[in-house]
């Protein structure tokens, strides 16, 4: 580990000369290169997404150091049936209680969320697992979740409770996303920026150049480098496809920030 972290102080090109004069690094310089892994430690600036991010009232960020705080109350600007019995009911109530629809016990409530997020996102060495709870933030202050239940379980029996929009509230009130959340991808088109998980990597929707995101083109952690509309020189991001895991893989490309509520 040592040697690959002074390896990376050097470019390619010179990499050959320099481990041949290193003393002691026979062992090294016999292995074929592709068994050293080396980062390119590029960082990327999310700052043309953040407008994005925050458009609506509730949802606000601020710069603090090379973190953005991004505040949102986690209330969806759509209907739902989870709003019945709330101070939303009159608004935003929806019977949709199709066949097949399972209303589960619990109702929206207003949160307090900060997600601290890196303002310049890079690969982290080690990926970490995703969360239980908040891993990420929609477009519109709702988060997005993982692809597992409680206790790690497949999503096999909360899908049944995904209103209208494939959101739904846990109990403590806090509406959130597992996967695709329609209203977006209706509103902002199937290629738009939906959002940023944790580690401050985008969330794009699950069409890309005008054809469907083929999940064997994503990497383990469901996302791959690439242009978007809002990074011209491309950017390593996630995509939000139809089948599990949905929006995330086996984890964070990035280092993950933190989440309060
Ligand atoms: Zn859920
Ligand atoms: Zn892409």
């Amino acid at each position: 580990m040592k040697i690959i972290s002074v390896i990376k102080l050097f470019a390619m090109a010179t990499l050959t000369g320099y481990i041949a004069s290193l003393n002691g690094a026979e062992k090294i310089a016999t292995e074929p290169f592709n068994n050293v892994t080396i980062f390119a430690e590029t960082s990327y600036d999310i700052t043309p997404v953040l407008e994005k991010l925050t458009a609506l009232e509730t949802v606000s960020y601020k710069i603090v150091g090379d973190m953005v705080y991004v505040y949102a109350t986690g209330v969806p600007n759509h209907k739902s049936p989870y709003f019945i019995d709330t101070q939303w009911e009159k608004e935003k109530y929806v019977d949709n209680t199709s066949r097949g629809f399972h209303l589960n016990p619990n109702r929206i409530e207003t949160q307090d969320y900060e997600f601290r997020i890196p303002l310049h996102p890079k690969e982290s060495r080690v990926k970490r697992a995703t969360n239980m709870g908040p891993m990420g933030i929609a477009i519109n202050g709702v988060p997005f979740f993982n692809q597992y239940a409680a206790g790690g379980a497949a999503l096999t029996r909360e899908i049944r409770s995904f209103d209208q929009y494939n959101g739904h509230p846990t109990a403590r009130g806090n509406y959130h996303y597992h996967i695709e959340p329609t209203y977006l991808t209706d509103e902002y088109g199937s290629e738009a920026f939906l959002g940023l998980l944790l580690d401050g990597f985008p969330v794009y929707g699950p069409m890309e150049k005008g054809t469907a995101v083929d999940g064997d083109r994503l990497d383990e952690y469901h996302g791959h480098f690439g242009v978007t509309a809002d990074f011209p020189n491309g950017i390593y991001h996630y995509h939000i496809t139809p089948d599990a895991p949905y929006i995330n893989g086996d984890g964070f490309f990035g280092n993950p920030g933190t989440v309060s509520n």
